[in-house]
């Protein structure tokens, strides 16, 4: 006899991998002497439908991260009812910088300060402060967005003095393939420049914004606070 609506297998799947996430990160969090509850998982749904990001924050995820503005802003709409908080990390182009002050709670992508100027000015009063990160080409690739390492602390400085922006750290994406120790390596020089941030301009930045689904073991090893896990959650983006 069923009793209630049967589970898709899409649904029993997203149950299963959220759990299996969450124990990989407890796992490796704890090795490192770190609290499950210190290190965020953002459901990466962008290329998702609406019913999956449901299903989603029927299972407790409570925040998403998108990449296009358009469509994040249409489920954003539809899931209005729940209280969810909205990431964006995606590359914030400077027309696009008032939908995106008036619609998510987080910006993960800054690396220049014209665009940190904009959200700042166009956040609704309202709203409590949108939290910002720094986006970090900590890898040094030729084609990535994010400023270089040694220009951070500067741009750090001059967010953190934005009205309506709550600087909350660095966030950085790795080269796709690359093996663990180089993961690591890279994972860990993000670490050592949020305290040198922190240590010149007697900061609280408490946010390193890293690990996606290939690399996400390395980043919390190496002192991840969120993550943003797409496929490792939902499976293949569709399309
Ligand atoms: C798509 C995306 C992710 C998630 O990628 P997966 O490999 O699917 O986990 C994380 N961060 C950013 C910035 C992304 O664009």
């Amino acid at each position: 006899m069923l009793i209630g609506p049967q589970n898709s297998a899409a649904d029993d799947a997203l149950a299963r991998n959220l759990r299996a996430l969450r124990a990989r990160i407890e796992a490796t969090g704890a090795a490192g002497g770190r609290n499950e509850r210190s290190i965020t998982l953002v459901a990466v749904s962008k290329g998702h439908g609406e019913q999956r990001l449901r299903a989603a924050a029927d299972l407790g995820v409570r925040d998403f991260g998108e990449s296009y503005l358009q469509e994040a802003l249409l489920k954003r709409e539809r899931l209005a009812a729940r209280a969810l908080i909205w990431h964006f990390i995606g590359r914030v182009q400077s027309n696009k910088t008032r939908p995106i002050a008036e619609n998510f709670d987080w910006v993960h992508g800054i690396d220049r300060l014209g665009v940190a100027e904009r959200l700042s000015a166009q956040r609704p009063a309202a709203l409590a402060p949108l939290q910002v990160c720094i986006q970090v080409n900590i890898s040094a690739e030729q084609a990535k967005a994010g400023v270089a390492p040694a220009a951070a602390a500067a741009l750090a400085a001059d967010v953190a003095r934005l009205p309506q922006l709550r600087l909350r750290g660095l966030m950085c994406i790795l080269p796709h393939g690359q093996k663990s120790q180089a993961n690591r390596h890279a994972f860990a020089a993000m670490r050592l420049l949020l305290a040198h941030i922190n240590a010149g301009q007697g900061g609280h930045l408490d946010t390193l914004s890293m690990g996606m689904s290939a690399d996400f073991d390395d980043a919390v090893a190496e002192g991840a606070t969120l993550v943003r896990i797409g496929t490792a959650l939902f499976g293949a983006r569709p399309g």
